[in-house]
């Protein structure tokens, strides 16, 4: 279906062309400086958390079941931040270990172990990778930090398509059944970054019954967003580990999540789950490169929030805030851009982002014309591996962190910036015909 600039005449073309070109010099003249770069919880949701630092005082008692949180020891977590952990992402704490206060570090530590050392016995990642590329499979649009993590191991990341159920799982059968050089998927099953997809039951089973071709293949399923609900009818995601029981298969997975959006970020605590087998070998690389977590903060989270009720009980809070931000991103966008045909962008239930997507061959631009008028946002072609979105189309909103007067201003200019793209495009393609 063609878009509105492309179905218009000549002369109207042109006459909406200057009109939008005289609505970017008056946003020029307004010395914009905003930015939506990263999906960073707003001062708001951090004031949420301060209370927790009253939880801990130089009179508090520092142990937990006779660990003494201020000393070396307990290198996987004090237990009852463990058990809060496991509480969240609905697994067997046994099967769960704390990492230090980032999900995306645990991530980094084990890619870099197993390229090193190899999985459970099988000749190191790094190693293979001097006979052959070794793939790691991007769900695409996705999350630019996981794909950095695998391109700056040494993976070729190969990139699959997303659908409204989660990866397209023909293909990701296809390439991990068949092909013992994919090592790896990353994966945000719930409310993804950035299109707010939560994988179905369908897609989850589909999972937990692959039968890789490599014994050293892993699923990094990173459940960032597990319980950042913002809808009252939240979306509903299959436990992994069950799947996986039902399946039949056991050495799978490594689930990872953490509190860096539900307390503060970069100062949360990060948790990773696995198989017994697979949760003894991660132990066995983290103790040799720390002797134990940060177990002041790992008391301080399960002294305040306590249990998975307490989570979803600040989890609403943050709720509150984020709601009216997304929702001014539907109404403007749909207020600006609706009927256009020039973009389509995702309707989440949670999580942080929202995703864009413009016309082909449009979003670098958008995005650089955006960024000349004041509004920084993710680099276009971010979500993609190796920074190259094949279209050209896809950008990430992300509306957390501006005031909602900031964030309505920001997306006036993406609205402009998108028609006015989107215009000039439908003439460089009528003048690119006739020559
Ligand atoms: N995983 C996903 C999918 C994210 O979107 C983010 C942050 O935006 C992270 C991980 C980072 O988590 P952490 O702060 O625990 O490293």
């Amino acid at each position: 279906m063609p878009n509105i600039y492309e179905s218009m005449t000549d002369e109207q073309l042109d006459a909406e062309i200057t009109k939008l070109e005289a609505e970017v010099e008056t946003l020029r003249f307004r010395d914009l400086t905003l930015d939506m770069t990263r999906g960073k919880p707003s001062p708001e949701q951090e004031n949420l958390s301060r209370p927790m630092l009253d939880v801990l005082t130089s009179t508090s008692d520092l142990a937990n079941q006779m660990v003494d949180a201020a000393n070396y020891g307990a290198p996987d977590g004090i237990p009852s931040a463990r058990r809060l952990m496991a509480d969240v992402l609905e697994v067997d704490p046994q099967h769960l270990i704390l990492g230090g206060s980032s999900s995306l570090n645990i991530m980094y530590d084990i890619v870099t172990n197993a390229w090193l050392h190899g999985i459970r016995g099988n000749e190191p990642w790094g190693e293979q990778a001097r006979r052959h590329p070794v793939k790691f499979l991007c769900p695409s649009p996705g999350y630019d930090r996981h794909f950095l993590v695998s391109e700056n191991a040494g993976f070729q990341n190969v990139p699959v398509r997303m659908t409204a159920d989660g990866p397209d799982m023909d293909e990701v059968e296809c390439l991990v059944e068949n092909d013992p050089t994919v090592k790896g998927i990353w994966c945000v099953p719930k409310y993804s970054n950035p299109t707010g997809v939560t994988y179905s039951d369908a897609t989850v089973r589909r999972f937990a019954a692959l039968k890789p071709a490599a014994p050293d293949f892993r699923i990094f399923w990173d459940n960032a967003y597990v319980v950042h609900d913002l809808s009252d009818r939240p979306d509903e995601l299959l436990e992994i580990f069950g799947a996986l029981k039902e399946a039949g298969n056991d050495d799978l997975v490594y689930e990872f999540a953490s509190t860096s959006k539900v307390t503060f970020a970069g100062s949360g605590i990060a948790a990773v789950a696995a198989s017994a087998g697979d949760l003894a070998e991660l132990k066995h690389w983290f103790s040799v490169e720390r002797v134990c977590g940060n177990k002041m903060n790992e008391l301080m989270h399960a002294r305040y929030l306590r249990n998975k009720a307490g989570v979803l009980a600040h989890m609403a809070k943050h709720a509150e805030v984020l709601r009216p931000r997304f929702a001014l991103v539907e109404q403007k966008l749909t207020e600006g851009l609706g009927g256009t045909g020039c973009a389509t962008w995702s309707h989440p239930h949670g999580g942080y982002f929202v995703s864009f997507d413009g016309p082909e061959g449009s979003a670098k631009r958008i995005v650089a014309l955006a960024a000349e008028l004041g509004v920084r946002m993710t680099a276009a072609g971010a979500t993609w591996p190796n920074r190259h979105d094949p279209h050209d189309t896809n950008i990430r909103i992300a509306p957390s962190y501006p005031s909602l007067d900031n964030l309505e201003v920001a997306l006036d200019v993406l609205v402009v910036c998108t028609k006015y793209i989107s215009a000039k495009l439908a003439r460089e393609k009528r003048a690119g015909i006739a020559e």
